[in-house]
């Protein structure tokens, strides 16, 4: 079996296995698996070679990395994953540590992701908007401009 050919099966078997042995979809779509992982991502063997399932399934190539849009590298929702530069692979990781530390900013505990949608749909002045919530207006302007993130958005 010639390495295309071993990437072309064990993609197609990839895909079976998220197909077949879907543990767990969240509420944003992202898919588990219950296999062993390899740095947090789950992993399966394919004719004598290990592999992670993303991977098999984005198929990167030579000098590519495989990106999960979703900020999970145990999803293997085949939607949620494309390949990219290891650049782009770096931003999305400090992306998603910039979520996490949105999330655990303590003026932020009291607010939901639905809390920021709504805040971000509000057209009234952002004193208001800040006086109804009760946070401050710069808590308002960053949720508008996106610099306050949460996790699961
Ligand atoms: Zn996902």
């Amino acid at each position: 079996m010639t390495e295309a050919c071993w990437i072309l099966a064990a993609h197609v078997h990839a895909l079976e296995t998220v197909k077949t042995e879907q543990a767990f979809m969240n509420e944003f779509g992202c898919i588990y698996v219950n296999r062993s992982h390899s740095g947090g991502r789950p992993t399966f063997k394919f004719r004598d070679r290990k592999a992670t399932i993303a991977q098999a399934i984005a198929m990167p190539t030579r000098g590519q990395h495989t990106r999960h849009l979703c900020g999970d590298a145990a999803c293997v929702n085949p939607n949620h994953l494309i390949v990219g530069t290891p650049s782009e692979n770096a931003f999305d990781a400090y992306e998603q540590g910039a979520l996490e530390r949105g999330a655990r900013h303590p003026k932020a505990v009291d607010l939901s992701s639905e809390d920021a949608a709504v805040i971000r749909r509000d057209k009234r002045p952002q004193r208001e908007i800040a006086r109804k919530w009760g946070i401050a207006q710069s808590t308002v302007g960053q949720i508008k401009r996106r610099e306050r993130r949460w996790a699961e958005e």
